[in-house]
């Protein structure tokens, strides 16, 4: 079972989307799924298998043996493996007296929580060969930069300053070259390409180190970079694995990117990669669209605890606490796709289970953000519910979340693949 000490073991190993869908491959490697290319024209027979897109998402399919496709159903979870940092222009550098790292914020982070913090670099640089080009993933533990706030005595630094990227927010580093950096880099894990066979890269900085519990690791509080969403990742993904599904059952595990920069995108939940992918489990369209009607979709995205200095932000009765259980998410407006039967469904899945839901809606006033669920609707029509775990400061460069609810997501998450139960518009009945 995943412990909220592995969790972080796995987060921290997780500096962008690139290194998810590498980590995901091995853990799915190891339990036996293969690799089924999508610039491959194969078929898909009963087994377990996964299909990539652009390296930064991922789909996993477990396929049962005699699958009647008259009577089949996809049970689907999805989170996403980007979060909020600074990218790294295609320029790289900026000269002056001190070497300066070009960057954009990519999402919406919270400006403040990246200053003063040695900083690393990771993503994927494309090298030129003798074959061809050939993308390969980079972290850098060993900080490469870092953003300094100025100084109280030089300007007021607590009376609301408001960060400017173009200014404030541009990190120094030691070296001048960017290309000779990612050559060092790969040198230490063993790599050896000149600086010229450096022909492109998607890279980020990030923050390189572990995150860590406070209190017990069963009941405490985890404060780790990327909780939104590699939390929500690393639990569906190890329901996923745990669950055994019932017949005629699909279960999908889907791992898209771009979620923080608003999901449309090649690898995004708003482009057509789950759709893509079910339509050659199920290429019938008469067949796979009954089939979407008997589906259930779990969108998983950490919600808003309550904070505890700031009670006043939250509806005040559905408002979560952290350690108290998995979040379902409503909103009026369709933002979040669960809805009183959907939300029923996934609730009464988890009591079934042991395992404690709490509900999360705006507080009246307030828009609030929106997630996967929506827009992947956009393009596969299933019921569904959006979920996610308890946290504080999400976009900061560290968040915090419960211990606890690490095994109630992975405890829920199973039993949703594990659930006997048939869907329709006259509603759920047990199997
Ligand atoms: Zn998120």
């Amino acid at each position: 079972m995943l412990t909220s000490l592995d969790l972080l073991e796995k987060i921290a190993a997780t500096p962008t989307p690139w290194h998810a869908v590498q980590n995901v491959k091995t853990a799915l490697e190891e339990k036996g799924f293969s690799h089924l290319p999508a610039w491959e024209n194969q078929s898909f027979g009963a087994g377990d298998f996964y299909v990539t897109r652009n390296g930064s998402a991922l789909i996993a399919l477990r396929i049962p043996e005699g699958l009647n496709p008259e009577k089949a159903s996809f049970r689907v979870t999805a989170a996403h493996g980007d979060s909020p940092c600074f990218r790294v222009k295609p320029d790289g550098m900026l000269t002056g007296n001190q070497p300066r790292l070009n960057t954009e914020l990519y999402g919406g982070s919270i400006h403040s929580s990246w200053m003063d913090t040695p900083l690393g670099l990771a993503g994927r640089v494309m090298l030129r060969t003798e074959e061809g080009i050939v993308p390969k993933l980079i972290f850098s533990q060993k900080p490469v930069a870092v953003i300094p706030n100025t100084a109280p005595h030089l300007r007021p630094m607590n009376d609301g300053l408001v960060l400017d990227p173009k200014c404030d927010l541009i990190p120094l580093c030691a070296g001048g070259d960017l290309k000779e950096m990612i050559v060092e880099i790969l040198k230490e894990s063993g790599e050896d390409f000149p600086k010229d066979a450096v022909v492109g890269w998607d890279l980020s900085l990030v923050i390189p180190e572990k995150g860590q519990v406070i209190g017990s690791a069963e009941e405490g509080l985890l404060v780790s970079p990327r909780l939104d969403d590699l939390e929500c990742v690393y639990t569906c993904l190890e329901g996923f694995l745990a669950a055994e599904g019932p017949e005629n059952v699909i279960s999908v595990f889907a791992l898209f990117d771009n979620e923080e920069t608003g999901s449309l995108s090649y690898a995004g939940a708003a482009g057509t990669f789950l759709k893509d992918v079910l339509a050659r489990v199920l290429p019938d369209e008469r067949q796979r669209q009954a089939a979407f009607a008997r589906s259930f979709f779990v969108s998983a995205d950490n919600a808003h605890a309550l904070h505890p200095n700031h009670p006043e932000l939250s509806d005040g009765q559905n408002a979560p606490r952290m350690n108290g259980g998995i979040v379902i998410k409503y909103n009026a407006a369709q933002r979040y796709m669960s809805d009183g039967f959907s939300g029923a469904v996934f609730a009464e899945i988890c009591r079934k289970a042991s395992v404690p839901v709490q509900t999360f809606a705006n507080r009246a006033d307030k828009r609030g953000g929106s997630t996967l669920g929506n827009l992947s609707e956009a393009q596969v029509p299933m019921r569904g519910v959006d979920i996610g775990l308890p946290q504080l400061a999400m976009h900061s460069a560290r968040e915090t979340a419960g211990c606890k609810d690490v095994d109630y997501m992975v405890r829920g998450i199973t039993a949703f693949y594990s659930e006997d139960f048939s869907l329709s518009d006259e509603g759920l009945q047990w199997n």
